[in-house]
Formats: structure tokens, sequence, C-alpha cells
């Protein structure tokens, strides 16, 4: 049970005065929550990159054109378009003692400025003011106010990530009114550590980060952003150390079996496995044979073939009579996976299936019943699997590939669903070896270290866009070939209309040359849709895929064998290796071409050249914390730790190990957390969503 106290921070957005259920999906989209109502506790953590500085406030005279400034002025006169011309700009004539200036807005609601703006008011208005037509102008200001309002105006305007419908100010306003809510709750970290550090209260930090009174409050190495990440990762860190205990005390099952399966599958293979991937199966089968739990980390780059390892996995328990569960986190990888899979299965004679939210109505219920009855030995799905009608026969294998997204919680989920399930972890998580233990708790672990014999190298070239056309060329002549081409449009949930329009249009320029052969799949798409068209790709039908980033996980097209990535200067290096990742595994020899938009910084030059040189994920990896920090790299987000919403690992990574030595001291010496301290590291859990561990805790 929650306690009580934490109520407020669990409130839906939705149910604050003014905010209403008509934006319960914008606010669910960008808090990025899928798995219920966005809530408050959301929106706090919902943190600012970056801020406008409103603390210039100068006579309009003394003006510098571009820059932002906050000035106050009598509004003198409204000039409307004329009639004839009712898209003509609507003008404002505003001044102060020194000087005039024209405030415009396109395409405005004629009664809403009155409203705003009254001739003869005094009024703040803040934007960025520029010259035209050697008279001072300002185009929709982003903040007008009165004097009531420019005494509460924040001189540090924090700045969100966005989405596309959302106005900033509805976000602004449901973040204060979260703010205003935001209860004392008893310190959960050691007060010496947070004294030594400087850190504020919980409840100062996020004050602190959401009205910054500083611009440095803001950096994501600040004091309050650093409190709040140390937060998260003692959260995280203690619900890894109670599912270890809760996993490791359980006795296990064995499941018996020879290998009869794993042989049928290994010999249906078109190839052989790789040294690692032996290894891995040697180790995983022995930790499946013994009657304790098996806790195992199974960590490879992109393109290392974990797939077929955990195929093999799944066989082994499967010729035991038991059952196995792949959960994927996203319907396209689930798919790719079963398509992987399926042929497979079918050779050794496991009988698949897949379960995600697409499985609807009668099909629904009849997988449901199979599973429940064992007659199906493997099923692979999205987080479907783990709600509460799904039922297994004897599920003793939980294979969760968590990519770049799960946590403890997906975990402990699917292992509830059977006695004593042993668990397999897949990650491609790009982190440097020292951080893998501590970030993923401690687990056994198999790495796959080499490529599978026959992937080829692939030759990366770096290209200004004013060769867009000999690239085009290039793309003709593969096409020609019978190749098939990945054309990659980089797609920021804060500039995503933008994105989208540019995607098209190169789409329909694409298309205007070659034809049907052309398709376009982006993140907007519905599901269904989406799928068609990867499929399409995948059999050959359409060869020249534009798309945005949602082929960044995992797809797998052999056949596909050039990409082109518009924008690299706009990717973050491990998003690139990612992508890169997609081809480069057939038999032809594959070429990428990172399309530039000139002139480059020197990180965004750094990243091209090491992409050059190297595809080695894991030097890529750690040179990517070394280039960090420096701009807005698409994907900066995404590329933060699986399941981490504040801590980011190139900046908190010291942290992590003081947390990690912090949760095992607290356990030992309250395992049952029932001291002060105890109780208030409860609300933690809770409050950083880890709650799924205290279960474990009262349970012993
Ligand atoms: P990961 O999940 O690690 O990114 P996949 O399991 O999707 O990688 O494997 C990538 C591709 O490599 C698949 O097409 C798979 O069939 C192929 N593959 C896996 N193991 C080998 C191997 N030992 N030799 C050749 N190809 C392999
Ligand atoms: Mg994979």
């Amino acid at each position: 049970m929650r306690p009580p106290v934490l109520n407020p921070l669990f409130a839906a957005v939705s149910a604050l005065p003014g905010i209403g259920p008509r934006f319960e999906k914008l606010f669910a989209r960008l808090l990025d929550r899928d798995d219920g109502p966005p809530r408050l506790i959301d929106l706090l953590f919902h943190l600012p990159t970056g801020f406008v500085d409103r603390r210039n406030q100068p006579k309009l005279s003394a003006v510098k054109p571009d820059t932002v400034v906050t000035v106050a002025v009598t509004i003198e006169k409204h000039r409307p378009p004329p009639p004839n011309r009712p898209r003509a700009p609507y003008n404002i004539e505003a001044s102060d003692e020194t000087n005039t200036l024209t405030i415009t807005y396109f395409n405005a609601r004629k009664d809403y400025l009155q409203k705003l703006l009254p001739v003869g008011s005094q009024r703040y208005v803040s934007g960025i003011a520029s010259f035209y037509d050697g008279h001072l102008q300002m185009v929709h200001p982003d903040r007008v106010v009165d004097a009531a309002g420019f005494a509460k105006l924040p001189l540090l305007d924090p700045v969100y990530p966005m989405t596309e419908g959302l106005h900033p100010n509805l976000l602004r306003k449901a973040i204060d009114l979260a703010l205003e809510r935001l209860p004392a709750l008893p310190e959960w970290q050691d007060e010496t550590w947070r004294a030594r550090n400087d850190y504020p209260s919980f409840a100062e930090a996020l004050r602190a980060l959401h009205r910054p009174s500083a611009p440095s409050d803001i950096a994501p190495e600040s004091a309050p952003w650093s409190r709040l990440a140390y937060d998260e990762l003692l959260a995280s860190q203690l619900a890894l150390a109670l599912l270890r205990k809760h996993m490791r005390t359980r006795a296990g099952r064995g499941s018996a079996a020879e290998g009869r399966l794993r042989a049928r599958i290994i010999s249906a293979l078109p190839y052989a496995l790789t040294p690692s991937q032996q290894r891995a199966v040697v180790d995983i089968v022995a930790d499946l044979a013994r009657p304790q739990r098996m806790l195992r980390l199974l960590h490879g780059d992109v393109g290392s073939g974990k797939t077929v390892v955990a195929l093999i996995a799944a066989a082994h328990v499967i010729e035991a009579g038991r059952q196995a569960a792949v959960m994927a986190p996203t319907e396209i990888l689930a798919r790719q996976h079963f398509a992987t899979i399926a042929p497979l299965a079918a050779k050794a004679g496991i009988r698949p299936a897949i379960l995600t939210g697409r499985e609807r109505g009668r099909a629904r219920e009849d997988i449901l019943a199979a599973l429940a009855a064992g007659d199906i030995d493997l099923i692979v799905g999205t987080h479907a699997l783990f709600q509460e009608n799904v039922a297994f026969r004897d599920l003793a294998l939980a294979i969760i590939d968590e990519q770049h997204r799960f946590g403890v919680h997906q975990r402990l989920a699917l292992t509830r669903k059977g006695q004593a399930v042993d668990l397999l972890v897949l990650t491609a998580t790009p982190i440097p070896r020292t951080l893998v233990l501590t970030f993923f708790g401690d687990m056994d672990i198999s790495e796959l270290r080499e490529k599978p014999a026959g992937r080829q190298k692939v030759d990366t070239r770096a290209v200004p866009l004013d060769r867009l056309n000999e690239v085009i060329d290039g793309v003709a002549r593969a096409l020609d070939e019978g190749r098939r081409v990945y054309w990659v449009c980089p797609l920021v949930e804060e500039s995503a209309t933008v994105d989208l329009a540019a995607a098209e249009a190169r789409y329909k320029a694409l298309q205007k040359r070659f034809g049907k052969s052309v398709e376009l799949v982006h993140g907007r798409m519905r599901g269904p849709d989406k799928d068609r068209a990867m499929e399409r790709f995948g059999k050959g039908e359409t060869r020249l895929l534009v798309a945005t980033t949602v082929i960044e996980v995992g797809v797998d097209v052999p056949e596909a064998s050039i990409m082109v990535i518009e924008h690299a200067e706009r990717f973050g290096l491990a998003q690139l290796h990612q992508l890169r990742g997609r081809i480069g595994r057939g038999a032809a020899k594959s070429t990428c071409i990172l399309l530039y938009r000139g002139p480059l910084g020197p990180t965004a030059t750094a990243r091209l050249k090491i992409l050059r040189e190297t595809d080695d994920g894991f030097r890529i990896a750690e040179e990517d914390l070394k280039l960090r920090g420096e701009g807005d790299v698409l994907g900066t987000r995404q590329s933060g730790m699986p399941g981490l919403r504040i801590a980011r690992i190139d900046l908190h990574g010291k942290l992590l190990t003081a947390a990690r030595d912090d949760a095992t001291l607290i356990l030992s010496r309250d395992p049952k957390l029932k001291s002060p301290r105890g109780e208030a590291l409860l609300n933690l859990l809770y409050v950083f969503g880890r709650d799924e561990a205290i279960g474990l805790v009262r349970a012993g």
C-alpha cells in the first residue's frame, strides 16, 4: 500500500484544475507514459533542457536587436489586417518614453488580442525583438503579462522538451500546479552524504530545477539535478538488490534435457555459431540444468546474434516439457523476433506463438487458452505478456530483450508468471564494461564479443549535403543492381512537425525519381501500417525505405546493404552506430553514407570520424561518453540509460557506484526497511516507480 502522503504525486495530470482530460493523450506522449494516465510525479520529473533569460529589461531605445528582451510598454493602437487581406499580419503599436514597438501576430484572433493587449493598458512583453523596415518589431512575443503577471514572471524561464500540439504555457501551468502540491517528505538520503554534497531536499531540488534562480541550477551537474539523479540511482540499486536477493534465495528448479532440440535448431541454422555464442549457450544450459535460479545477462552489440542464443536457451526448457517466453520492448521487435524464431522452431518441433496488444478478440482468447494448456511452448510478445489474464502451464524461462528500455519491473512481472522462473536478459546497452554489473545489478554475464562470421565492415563515408545529387545517383545505381537501401531522416520529438515534413518531402522527391519501389515509415504511423511497410521492404517488394528513426532498434533485413543517414550531424554517436548496425548483415558489401549539413562543429566532426574508423560498439560507447555534453544531439534522451529519467551515465557515473554501495549497506543493516530511514526509502521506491521491489522486502 502506497503511503497516503504520496497521493498528491500520483494524482492524474488531467485532474488538475484547468487541464482536463482533453489533454491527457498529449501529456501521456510528452511524459512517455504508456501504462496508465500521466501523473504529477511524471510532470515533476520532466526536467527543463534549458532556459530563456528574461533578465534583460531595457528601454526600447536600448534594445539590442535579435536578442530576447522583456519590455514595459503602453499599448497605443491595434491595426488588424484589412478585410480584403485577412492573411496580412495583425499589428499592434506600443511605446515607452524612448521609442515605439510594433507587436505582430499572424493568423491571430482579433477578440483574443484585444483582451490580451487592450489599448491604453500597460503590458510587459517578452520575446525576440528585431528591426523591420527601420522599426522595432516583436513577432509573436512568447510572454505577455500585466503588472501582476510580471511580478510572477520567472526571470529564468525554463524550456522543456515539448510534444506537438501541447502549448508550452499549458505545460508550465501544469508544472506550477504540481509544484504547489508537492508534499514535504522525510529525507531518505543519508544525512552525512547529503551534507557533504550540499544537496537540497527532494522538494527543494524539484523547485530549483523548475524555477531556477541561477542558470547553473539547470545544468545536470548542479546540486539539485545531481540530488535527484542520486535518488533515482539509489532507488534502482535498491530494487535490483532486493530482486537479486529474492531470486537467489528462492530455490530454482532444474530443467533436465539432453539437448535434442538444441541440436536440431543448431543443425537448421544456415551458419555456425560464433565461439562466444557457443560459450554463452554452454553457460546458459548449465544454469538451466541447475536447481538454482538463473539470473544472467547476455550482453552484445547490435547484430551480435543474441536472438538465436535466446532460442537455444528456450529449446532447453521446452525439451524438459516446460515453457519459455521472450519479451521485446516494441511491437516491431516482437514481430521480428517471432519471424526469426518461428521457422527455426518449426524445424525443431517447437510450437511458437506471438502475443502483443494487437492480438485481439477470438485470436487472443485462443492463444491464452493454448498457453495455459501448455499447447504453446514458446511465446514471443511485448509487455502484453505480463498482463493479469496471461497464464502459463509451466513457465520455466523468461527472456527479456531490454534493448534500451526495461527495468526490474518487467523482469519481475514476467518471472512471477511461473514457479522459480529462470531469467535471461538480453541487452545491447552500450555501456563501458566497468559499469555493466553496477548498472544491471549483480548478474552472471555472457558477452558476445565477436560479430558473426561473414559480417563485413560497413564502408562508411561522410558526404556534405551539397552533393546530394551524387548520392541519389549512387542510390539509383544500387537499385538497378537490385540492392535494398535505407534512407534515414532525423525526427526529434521537440521539432517533430518540421522533421516529419522534411522526411515526407524527401520521400516525395525520391518517389518522383524511383516510383513505386520507395516507401515511407515513421513513428506516427499506425502499428499495422508500419509492420506492413517493413514487411514489404523485407520481402523486397519495395527497395528504398525512407524512415525516421523507428528502424533503429533491432530491425533485421540482411539484404539491405546501403544506408543514407540524412543530417548525420544531428545524431548522437551511439545512435548512428545503432542505425548503421542495420546494414552489413548479409553477403553484399555494404555502404553507409553520412549525409551532413556543414559546417560541422568539432564534436560532430569527431563523431563522424570515429564512426568511419571503427564499428566496435564498446569503443564507440566510450568515445560517446567523452564527446557527450555538447550540443543538443538527437536521441540524447533515448540514449540515456534504460529505465532512468533523470540520471545520465556520462555525468552521474560516480553517483551510480555510490548508490550501489549505499543500497548494499542499507539492506545489510535494515533488510526489511523498518527503521525510520527504511520507511523513508519506501517512499523513494514509490516515487521512482520501483515499488514492485517492496513486496519482496516485506515477503522476506
Ligand atoms: P542482435 O539481437 O544481437 O542484435 P540478432 O540476433 O538480431 O542480433 O542477429 C543479427 C543477424 O545475425 C540475424 O540475421 C541472425 O540470423 C544473424 N546471425 C546470428 N548469429 C550468426 C552467426 N553465428 N553467423 C552468421 N549470422 C548470424
Ligand atoms: Mg536482437
